[in-house]
């Protein structure tokens, strides 16, 4: 019998205690040897292995994207140009599904190695020997297209394109899943011996209040960040440090491998509504406070002038019990989208209309009529 136990509750419990748990502390938690085998080169899947986590691919509850491996004739020269490879996938977007349609699908491998560097295999088509190597493969435009990921879909937006980043992009939907990547060891260095001291003593100095979105987190310091603005975590220079919360932190440029969990980001979204935040007027202050999976969408109404809805709100049932959350809201047409399909359960049994984001943004039509 596998015995799987749910820390999270665990860890939930020791932070309302404060701090004993240590920030880095790893659990040694055995990986399976699929496990292994899925962020080493990868495991070849069928149709039905793969799941969709709201339009995202997903297996076993991590996040993965799909390559092809067997590049045939085109081996060898997809391992010298990147552009002559085939490209990846990260969601299920049109490509996709024609492939499944076509019964083309069996082809795939799926991995969460985001190193951008691909396993390929194939054949020389002069000598018939066999090739193979790592090509830095391309991500799939139409992937992009169907998230509007950093507003993609924009005419004439290729940046987004050009400059993809994996682990940026697997870190801004990590609140999908519910398997965040483990922290890579050594990436505690380059902190000085007394980080811990002047870490603690600096969030104390700010009343373990974050810099930029002001929320207070003195009953959960552990989600309070100290941030090295200049990237060099031996300068603790008080004019070099900056007290973030955790998820005004992962939005910093260059944290693309720093995950928080959504119920974390949860947290701090519930804590600046009991605090008193008034509601965000404008498309920039949603994308600052909003977790970063709802950007893409979030883009879309943006540019769709869409009236600007409420961050991160709590629904309340008569008694005010707390019953879930819903990641954007407009109060006024009782319209939301949530991550979590457990909040989406809560705020439609309280006479919400919610979507999922990839439903809002695959029927985004239907979505800007009931505003
Ligand atoms: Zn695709
Ligand atoms: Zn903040
Ligand atoms: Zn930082």
């Amino acid at each position: 019998m596998k015995l799987t136990i749910d820390f999270s509750a665990l860890f939930a419990a020791a932070r309302k205690m404060g701090d004993p748990i240590e920030e880095d502390f790893i659990l040694d938690t055995p990986r399976e040897p699929w496990e292994d085998k899925l962020s080493a080169g990868g495991i070849e899947v069928g149709p039905g292995d793969v799941d969709n986590e709201d339009g995202l691919l997903s297996y076993r509850g991590r996040q993965v994207l799909l390559y092809i491996q067997d590049h045939g004739s085109k081996a060898q020269e997809a391992i010298l140009d990147p552009d002559a490879g085939k490209r990846y996938h990260v969601a299920e977007c049109r490509t996709l599904h024609k492939m499944m349609k076509e019964g083309r699908f069996e082809r795939y491998v799926v991995t969460n190695d985001i190193s951008g560097e691909f396993h390929i295999t194939g054949y020389d088509y002069m000598t018939r020997q066999s090739v193979e190597g790592k090509a830095s493969l391309h991500i799939c435009k139409n992937c992009l297209t169907y998230l509007n990921y950093k507003g993609y879909s924009k005419p004439g937006n290729y940046s987004a394109f050009k400059n993809f980043d994996l682990s940026e992009f697997f870190q801004t939907y990590s609140s999908f899943f519910t398997h965040t990547p483990q922290r890579k060891m050594g990436e505690r260095e380059g902190y000085t011996q007394d980080w811990q001291e002047i870490s603690r003593t600096f969030r104390q100095d700010k009343a373990y209040t974050c810099e930029k979105c002001g929320v207070r987190l003195a009953d959960h310091p552990k989600l309070l960040h100290v941030h090295h603005i200049n990237g060099v975590k031996s300068d603790n220079r008080k004019a070099n440090l900056r007290a973030l919360c955790a998820d005004c932190h992962s939005k910093e440029a260059f944290h693309e491998s720093m995950y928080v969990s959504h119920a974390d980001r949860q947290t701090i979204s519930r804590l600046r509504h009991t605090q008193q935040f008034r509601a965000p007027d404008n498309w920039q202050e949603v994308i600052d406070l909003a977790d970063s999976g709802l950007w893409g969408f979030i883009e879309r109404c943006r540019s769709g002038r869409l009236p600007v809805p409420e961050v991160g709100l709590d629904l309340q049932d008569s008694t005010e019990e707390v019953k879930g959350m819903l990641e954007l809201a407009w109060p006024r047409q009782r319209l939301g989208i949530a991550i979590n399909e457990r909040d989406r359960m809560h705020a439609e049994g309280l006479g919400w209309k919610v979507f999922s984001v990839h439903e809002a943004l695959d029927n985004f039509t239907t979505f800007v009529t009931r505003l």
